[in-house]
């Protein structure tokens, strides 16, 4: 059986400033609100499963279960997945690979629905939380690749007027209208395809001096301007070459068609022009940068916004009485 007293449960807001060693291990207590297929890695003998756990902090993180966790849980947690279930995961590790994430080891300990005073808390709360279940739904929901709904759906949320006085480092997400598209701004150039960037010329030379290689693949791309709105103000934003695909449904080599010819930038003009007044989440590179670097972009859900909106007016009230 469990533990009952021999876990500390850590929250899954605090994962992001851990320790990202081996001996850190972690106790966490999540419902479970996604859960991948098992898969079977390049190397034919490591078996994994990607399960999504939320908690009260209203964060989702990736807990990644191997080899023997896989054969053991395979099915309970597919089956547990969006369906009111916890799972305790005692004695994990932190990992980050561009974002951080969980992942199962040798002293790892799971147990689904736990019959336990923490577990049954988890899901009165979750019962009762509008929010964290519409979060829940969209992110079954939403299309998106786990890596980019995580980072999405975990993005601090804010507005336009008090991004702008915010310290980066985080991702951020605003919902925003588009008033305005720069056309003439949009430039094409050679990007370095590990890591998206712009290629300097250095002499004869081709430097990534991001990922400091010299001659890396590169991919032609596009970075265009934008301006968005919202009931705080506007900001001129900066998207590159997935997020102008997604707001025109285009793909690149169309984009360069329609850029190329003085007529067909006309036709781009007009194309843009039609998404003008839509509204879409928009997240933000964590880097401080002079520009407001658009990470993603994605349509909004306005069921999960309100229930966000409500939530906070309740938190504001019960704070106030
Ligand atoms: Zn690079």
């Amino acid at each position: 059986m469990y533990p009952e007293t021999l876990y500390k449960l850590v929250s899954l807001q605090s994962i992001e400033a851990c320790n990202y060693n081996d001996t850190n291990l972690l106790d966490i207590l999540g419902i479970v609100v996604h859960a991948g297929k098992a898969f079977v890695c390049n190397d034919d003998a490591t078996r994994m499963q990607e399960v999504v756990v939320l908690d009260r902090s209203c964060v989702a993180v990736r807990l990644i279960l191997m080899n023997q966790f896989v054969s053991e849980y395979e099915n309970e947690v597919q089956q547990s997945a969006g369906q009111y279930n916890t799972l305790l995961a005692c004695g994990v590790y932190v990992r980050k690979m561009n974002a951080y994430f969980l992942i199962t080891g040798r002293y790892t300990r799971l147990f689904i629905n736990p019959n336990n005073v923490d577990a049954s808390t988890l899901l009165d709360w979750f019962v009762c939380d509008n929010f964290a279940k519409r979060k829940m739904k969209w992110f079954n929901n939403c299309g998106l690749s786990i890596n980019r709904a995580l980072s999405t759906s975990n993005a601090i949320r804010t507005t336009i007027a008090s991004y702008k006085r915010k310290r980066k480092g985080k991702h951020y997400r605003m919902v925003g209208r588009l008033i305005d598209i720069d056309v003439d701004s949009f430039t094409w150039y050679d990007a370095c395809t590990f890591c998206g960037l712009d290629i300097q010329h250095v002499s004869e030379h081709m430097i990534c001096s991001n990922c400091n290689k010299e001659k890396p693949p590169t991919t032609i791309s596009v970075s265009g301007y934008m301006t968005i709105l919202d009931s705080t103000g506007t900001m001129c934003v900066k998207l590159f070459t997935k997020q102008i695909e997604f707001i025109l449904h285009s793909t690149k080599a169309k984009l360069k068609h329609m850029f190329d010819a003085v007529h067909d930038r006309v036709l781009l003009r007009a194309e843009l022009l039609t998404r003008v007044r839509n509204a879409y989440i928009f997240v933000f590179h964590p880097l401080h940068l002079p520009a407001y670097i658009v990470d993603y972009v994605t349509y909004v859900d306005w069921a999960e916004e309100c229930a966000y909106l409500f939530k906070m007016r309740s938190t504001l009230n019960v704070r106030q009485q």
